[in-house]
């Protein structure tokens, strides 16, 4: 019997590669087997097509493309920019946006881009205008070193951390921390929901240069029309940065005042997340904005990677099948009836439960950290990850929360069904786990106690769980 293309195609590319070194191919092998084994529900993580993947492995990598379609700063880039080209052509459509630019390596990139996109826009363009010059190199040496100051001297308002806000939006670990004097708005603490009064008297006290919007562990919607106005209201521009919810945006589970991208002056993604494509980053904006996004490499980005812009036209194609808003619905379904599997066993939940993709778990009621409890799961075949909850006592390294997320699961397949399941597997081993204490009697924020023989017992119907959904069912390695 002959393979199929994808089992054909991935198993010559490892025995190519076994034969340089052996340990890599080994290392790809293992990792399908370990992702085809486990429970993964990381809010952040999915599953790539077989045709995004294979866009990525060719000599599409060895091209340096530095520049933008046509006006490249180097020679014999006619098709990197067919590439590129193709992937900012779905990426407007799909999101109904003016402009994209999908060079960024990572969300990280995507966001520096935007921020030096704005500050161009509305700190560098001013001052060169004001010295009636064209360019940075123009300026004399002392209006320079002021336009220097007054770039570093901007400011940011940002969700905060502990609501879930992403350290990129201004937090001091990340370099925009240091770029930026950072304000965070928080959520209301009964009901643990933005309170857009609040975010609009932050504004308003502190009149910030961006407003950003977008999070990574927050388990409900943002309405974006009312940020927009905020912003508007104290002349700050709007970036909303939708890493996270792409997906649900691409498949239209989010829209009128929930899709950010007719109301942000600016929008960044990853394009790994809940889109499901290859790792990386793209920003979507109006003709505003456009040429100073369209600056991010040399500006912040290094060369471009043709072969992921390859792998996000790909995938972004894929996006606008129709069958992907029926996965982005599914994505949101799934999550809410893992969170009133959860809540019907008694987990607290932030928020008391989702509309989007992921669901936070205060695992404070079952006596245990967010460390702890990831642990535990883990043992159990269960993959997920810790996260501060609002106003954490554990704060951000033990934390007292789980985030669990269903795109990955959505992608295999599984339904409300196995999420009730899900639910009931995270609820025995968490309701099973006791914190442990440290040599000295004190207790432990890591230390815990979970019966090896449940564990294993979880771990397996965890897999059982899985048998009927097989991960990438075109691809067999033999
Ligand atoms: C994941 C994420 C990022 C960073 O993406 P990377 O590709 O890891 O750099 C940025 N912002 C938000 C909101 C995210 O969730």
């Amino acid at each position: 019997m002959s393979l199929n293309a994808e089992s054909t195609a991935f198993r010559s590319a490892l025995e190519v590669i076994r034969a340089v070194e052996p340990r890599v191919a080994d290392a790809i092998g293992a990792e399908l087997a370990d992702q085809r084994e486990s429970l993964k529900l990381i809010a952040s993580e999915n599953y790539a097509s077989p045709a995004t993947l294979l866009a990525m492995g060719n000599w599409f990598s060895d091209k340096y493309a530095e520049g933008t379609v046509g006006r490249r700063f180097y020679a014999g880039c006619q098709n990197v920019d067919t590439v590129e080209a193709l992937a900012a052509e779905h990426a407007r459509e799909l999101f109904g946006a003016a402009h994209a630019y999908v060079q960024p390596h990572s969300g990280i990139d995507a966001n520096l881009v935007a921020f030096w996109a704005i500050l161009a826009d509305r700190v560098e363009s001013p001052a060169l205008k004001k010295a009636q010059v064209r360019q940075v190199n123009d300026l004399t040496e002392t209006d320079w070193f002021a336009l220097r100051r007054e770039l570093g001297n901007q400011r940011m308002l940002g969700m905060s951390l502990d609501a879930g806000g992403h350290l990129t939006h201004g937090f001091r670990p990340n370099i925009s921390g240091k770029m930026f004097d950072q304000r965070s708005y928080g959520t209301d603490p009964a009901t643990g929901l933005i309170d857009y009064d609040r975010v609009a008297e932050a504004a308003r006290e502190f009149k910030p240069l961006i407003l950003v919007a977008g999070y990574s562990a927050y388990p409900r919607k943002v309405n974006f029309r009312i940020m927009r106005e905020i912003a508007d209201s104290v002349g700050a521009t709007f970036m909303v940065d939708m890493a996270h919810f792409a997906g649900l945006v691409a498949g239209k589970v989010f829209t009128g005042d929930f899709d950010p991208v007719p109301h942000a002056h600016i929008v960044t993604t990853t394009t790994h997340k809940s889109l499901r494509g290859p790792r990386g980053g793209m920003v979507l904006c109006g003709p505003e904005l456009a040429d100073q996004v369209d600056r991010g490499c040399p500006m912040v980005l290094g060369g471009p990677l043709p072969h992921v812009m390859g792998a996000k036209a790909v995938a972004l194609a894929e996006a606008r099948r129709p069958d992907f808003a029926d996965y982005a619905q599914r994505i949101v379904d799934n999550a809410q009836a893992l969170a009133e599997g959860l809540l019907r066993r008694g987990t607290k939940l932030v928020t008391g439960g989702t509309d989007n993709h992921l669901v936070l778990l205060d695992v404070s009621g079952y006596g245990l950290t967010g460390r702890q409890a990831e642990q535990a799961l883990l043992d159990s075949g269960i993959v997920t990850n810790r996260n501060a909850v609002p106003q954490d006592p554990n704060g951000a390294w033990y934390t007292s929360g789980i985030r669990i997320g269903t795109p990955a699961l959505t992608t295999r397949g599984l339904g409300v069904a196995e999420m009730d399941a899900t639910a009931e597997l995270i609820h025995t081993v968490l309701s099973q786990t006791q914190a442990g204490s440290n040599p000295d009697g004190t207790p432990s924020k890591a230390k815990y106690v979970l019966d090896p023989a449940l564990a294993d017992k979880i771990s397996k119907q965890a897999s059982e769980l899985l048998t009927g959904f097989p991960l990438y069912p075109a691809v067999d390695l033999g």
